[in-house]
């Protein structure tokens, strides 16, 4: 039978319970668990699809085409396997098919109610993740912070089901904030007594809490917290921020949790192998050398719009054992300011992905100016067509060349509204979504760095290379280097005089995972310190040794 930890979150957001979600379910699986993971969210939009990265952050996409929360990428992450639609419920969608089931007339002559119809949806599809029995734990994390109101139902249904499946068979996981006031040089605990009486009032006592903290956490406070909030100190585990999310699991072993839920669950588990999170730790740890990239978009302030790109850079540092020092570019300020000023001290430039018109005339630009400076230049999906417009314009001579999804009027439209796409109007859910197959074309960079002739890759978007230009645009020295061979698409591009010039139509970031680090990734990276190596070289007027450490 399948056994459950349900993990709330207290006090504020943005406290990282997907990490903490995630890094539980690291830590089981590494006890030889089957383990899964699924996100509530209590917003009403059926997905997060339609919502702006100001208000959702990143989108996440499943091999299924499913537009998920980005916790669902940190799930993937952390338990190195591919989540699918069902990791993923929000109130939009228990809504939605409540209402088709009224119509439908399935609940004739009831009245439909909160309690129990939604609460009852609510728990099928918890029940639904374990396939059978066949998932040793399921993890369900309950998004927004106890005490909204929308996330009540969610709760209401947490608690029904501890009801029903017994205590030994689920656990309650609360994460919250232990703030500590510089000015009183004091750590409070009265936060997280709160969040935990208003748990409490809804009928759910925590039997784990992982307290946030940015100082460890003595033990007369973890007494405090214990007989305030009614758990055994034991229960209450520091989780103190560290330098990167990937040693959370290993923290967290520290403070005694795997062992706490194996014997809360009474699960039959084996020791724990954490070979893996230890040596990426280590890695990241002894990197001496250093490599700048600029990711030059229009969300750069906001760093959860970039999440899994932030997260494949480093997967790709690691794996090169360098650092990587990310400079987050506003493409807005490069059409201001001009390339150089803001690029220069770039050892590679990546443009991710995005919608709309504004800033892609700076992002255009920066194209320009790492294929001209030979930097090396990773394009994500919109960061590609960026780069095939810049090469329309500037190398094929095709002025005005642009994406018809920012000037309908444009005489060139070298990326053009996919087929597939002309007719639809609805908004959710319609872009080509999902993992498809890519042909990559044998000597060509791409094809070097995957070591492969056909990937899978998962996109989102609506436009795509215009193959009414791809002879011309050939002619001129661009190389198509990936296709989806069904429709002929043109997924990948690249500049073969350049060191390492490539342009992708899908999400490679989506798919990089700490301990299998994405080709392209770390290609890239690879690149970048190439290229810091070879500046250094010009400058010291002596070429450096490879390997060597730069301090
Ligand atoms: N806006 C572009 C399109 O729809 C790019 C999408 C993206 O970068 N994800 O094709």
């Amino acid at each position: 039978m399948t056994k459950f930890v349900f993990v709330t979150g207290g006090v504020v957001s943005s406290l990282g319970k997907g990490i903490a979600a995630s890094s539980i379910g690291s830590l089981l699986k590494s006890r030889g668990l089957e383990v899964t993971i699924q996100k509530f969210d209590p917003y009403l939009n059926v997905d997060p699809g339609t919502m702006s990265p100001y208000q959702h952050g990143e989108v996440f996409v499943t091999d299924d085409g499913a537009e998920t929360d980005l916790d669902v990428g940190h799930y993937e992450r952390f338990l190195g396997v591919s989540m699918h639609r069902e990791n993923n419920v929000t109130a939009g969608q228990v809504y939605d098919s409540i209402i088709q089931k009224e119509r439908r007339g399935d609940y004739l002559g009831r009245t439909v109610q909160v309690i129990p119809h939604v609460t009852d949806e609510i728990k099928s599809r918890m029940l639904g993740i374990t396939r059978q029995g066949q998932v040793d734990v399921a993890i369900v994390e309950i998004g927004g912070t106890v005490g909204d109101i929308e996330s009540l139902p969610f709760l209401e249904a947490i608690r029904q089901l501890r009801l029903e499946l017994k205590r030994e068979n689920t656990l309650f996981v609360h994460v919250t904030l232990v703030p500590h006031l510089g000015a009183a040089r004091e750590t409070k605990t009265k936060p997280t007594q709160h969040s935990v009486k208003e748990l409490r009032a809804i009928g759910i006592q925590p039997d784990i809490l992982l307290c946030r903290t940015e100082m460890t956490l003595q033990d007369d406070v973890k007494e405090k917290i214990a007989l305030f909030c009614n758990v055994p100190k034991e229960a209450v585990i520091e989780a103190i921020d560290v330098a990167s999310i990937y040693e959370i699991p290993l923290m967290f072993h520290r403070g005694g949790l795997d062992d706490l839920i194996v014997e809360y669950l009474r699960l039959d588990a084996g020791p724990p192998d954490l070979e893996a999170w230890q040596s990426f730790a280590d890695r990241v740890r002894s990197a001496r050398e250093q490599v700048t990239i600029a990711v030059v978009g229009k969300y750069t302030h906001l760093r959860d719009a970039y999440k899994s790109i932030n997260e494949a850079i480093a997967h790709g540092a690691a794996a090169n054992g360098v650092a990587v020092k990310v400079d987050w570019v506003d493409s807005e300020r490069v059409e201001m300011d001009g390339p150089a000023a803001l690029l220069a001290q770039a050892h590679g430039i990546l443009i991710p992905g995005g919608f709309g018109d504004r800033g892609t005339e700076g992002m255009i630009q920066a194209a320009r100016y790492a294929r001209e400076r030979k930097t090396p230049f990773f394009g994500i999906c919109l960061g590609m067509q960026c780069a095939v417009i810049e090469f329309a314009r500037d190398v094929a001579g095709l002025d005005g060349a642009d994406s018809s999804e920012f000037r309908a009027d444009t005489p060139h439209a070298v990326i053009d509204l996919l087929e597939s796409q002309q007719g639809v109007s609805k908004k959710g859910g319609t872009m080509r979504l999902g993992a498809y197959d890519c042909e990559l074309t044998l000597g060509t960079h791409a094809a070097e760095e995957y070591a492969k002739s056909h990937v899978a890759e998962r996109h989102r978007h609506r436009y795509e290379f215009n193959n009414r230009y791809r002879e011309d645009l050939e002619k001129h020295g661009l190389r198509v280097a990936g296709l989806y061979k069904d429709l002929n698409l043109v997924e990948i591009v690249e500049l073969p005089e350049h060191p390492w010039f490539v342009g992708v139509q899908f999400h490679p970031e989506l798919r990089s995972r700490p301990a299998d680090p994405h080709p392209l990734f770390r290609g890239f990276v690879r690149a970048a310190v190439e290229e810091r190596r070879r500046r250094e070289g010009q400058t010291s007027g002596s070429p450096r040794p490879s390997g060597a450490r730069i301090e």
